[in-house]
């Protein structure tokens, strides 16, 4: 059973981390099959990059995550000025724009921007941040155009020019300054992600390698309408799965939340055991050291339900108190787990930090700072039911688990009652 969970959570896990790229490589086949659509059929898709900017857009606006609602807007001035602006100069023919010339500037533009707005902490859309960053979008628009001007052409030539003693144009039609920007983003992309392991930074590296990609080879056209309309497609779909995850895991001890909890209760079968865990005394705990050192015991405690043997499965109820579900076990099969759980915990010793300034009041401040380094024990009740004929219902038979959570506590608690 704990087999089967690993199993499944690590199945999971690689599937987060090869996502993306999967869409990438989906791409290039879709890119592949390009050649053999009709006139009517590309023109749709060439169309798609937008559609999936507008939304995906919206998408980033609901979630608040303006990391990718700027990349996204910065996909689409680059796919737009590649499409559009070589086209103008037969409008305006005193002001000719060399596609080389677009394609050396974007080729900055877009490892600089994901590489940047890594950087930065999430603060919003319209906030003094969010707008802040709106402007340097723009002022990139405006220094692009200017670079763009034919009497600037020694500025262009100062972005292509080689770095290294060796040209690299017969391998890659993008600039050494190029591919040094696109390296320094990589790395701070997976830095981040190693560090914080969400979903997001994932998305942003396929996207900066799919980026590359396109840059390096600069051929069909339709090359980069693929490319960028999967790269939005890949953002989005980070969100979700960001979102999904965030709601079912409990922010504080990592363990799956109560909603995550009510599903798996829906699926349980013919037997089970559910459990309900209460920390002791935990109101004079937090009385006594503040709410912070309470927040840290928590996730101590939750860090040990978590490995709970016996096919056991954790999960934090709501504040102090935890459930854990027994699938096809019987209160005989779970109870030695639970005794053992308990066990644990009580033994478990807790280091007392020492935390400056946070208290309300002076005295308060003082009993903290002076029990630093102490160690202290917790420990916590228990209450179990099976699932019986008086109980047939999973609520029903977490209501009997909490009356006996109630009995442990009646009995002086730190012990397991049925
Ligand atoms: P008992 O042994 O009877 O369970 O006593 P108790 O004080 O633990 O019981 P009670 O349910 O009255 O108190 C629970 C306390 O847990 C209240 C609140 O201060 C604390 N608590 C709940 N959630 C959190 C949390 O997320 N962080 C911290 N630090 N404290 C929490
Ligand atoms: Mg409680
Ligand atoms: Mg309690």
């Amino acid at each position: 059973m704990k087999g089967i969970i690993y199993l499944k959570t690590t199945v999971r896990n690689v599937l987060k981390l090869v996502l993306p790229f999967l869409f990438m490589a989906a791409a290039y086949y879709f890119y592949k099959e390009t050649s053999t659509l009709a006139r009517a059929q590309l023109d749709i898709i060439e169309l798609s990059p937008y559609v999936i900017f507008a939304v995906g857009a919206v998408i980033s606006w609901k979630f608040n995550r303006s990391r990718e609602l700027f990349t996204l807007v910065i996909l689409a001035l680059a796919l737009a000025s590649m499409e559009y602006l070589p086209g103008l100069t037969k409008l305006s023919p005193s002001f000719p724009i060399a596609a080389a010339d677009i394609h050396a500037i974007i080729s900055l533009m877009i490892p600089l921007n994901i590489g940047l707005f890594s950087l930065f902490k999430e603060r919003g859309i319209l906030s003094l941040w969010g707008l802040l960053r709106i402007g340097t979008i723009f002022s990139q628009v405006l220094i692009a155009s200017w670079l763009l001007r034919p009497e600037q052409g020694g500025f262009l030539s100062l972005i292509t020019k080689d770095m290294l003693p060796v040209s690299l144009t017969s391998i890659t039609a993008v600039s050494q300054l190029s591919v040094s920007i696109f390296l320094i983003a990589l790395i701070l992309l997976t830095t981040r992600q190693v560090k914080y392991k969400t979903s997001q930074d994932i998305a942003f590296i396929a996207v900066l390698c799919a980026m590359f990609y396109v840059l390096h080879e600069n051929q069909d056209p339709m090359m980069y309408v693929v490319f960028f309309a999967v790269s939005g497609i890949v953002l989005v779909t980070s969100i979700i799965q960001d979102s999904y995850s965030m709601a079912f895991t409990d922010e504080l001890t990592g363990l799956p939340s109560r909603r995550a909890l009510k599903q798996d209760m829906m699926k349980l079968g013919m037997n089970y055991v559910i459990a309900m865990l209460d920390i002791d005394h935990f109101k004079k705990f937090n009385d006594t050291y503040g709410h912070d050192t309470g927040d840290e015991a928590l996730k101590l405690v939750a860090s040990v339900i978590k490995d709970v043997t016996g096919g056991g499965k954790s999960y934090r109820y709501g504040g102090e108190e935890f459930t854990i579900l027994f699938p096809g076990r019987s209160v005989q099969d779970a109870l030695p787990h639970l005794e053992q759980l308990r066990e644990q915990i009580a033994k478990r010793p807790f280091t007392l930090r020492n935390r400056k300034g946070r208290g309300k009041s002076r005295s308060r401040r003082k009993t903290r700072n002076s029990s630093a380094g102490k160690q202290i024990y917790i420990t916590v009740s228990i209450g179990l039911a099976q699932k019986s004929e008086k109980h047939k219902k999973p609520d029903a038979v977490m209501k009997s688990a909490d009356t006996a959570l109630y009995r442990a506590k009646k009995k002086g608690r730190n012990c397991v009652s049925r």
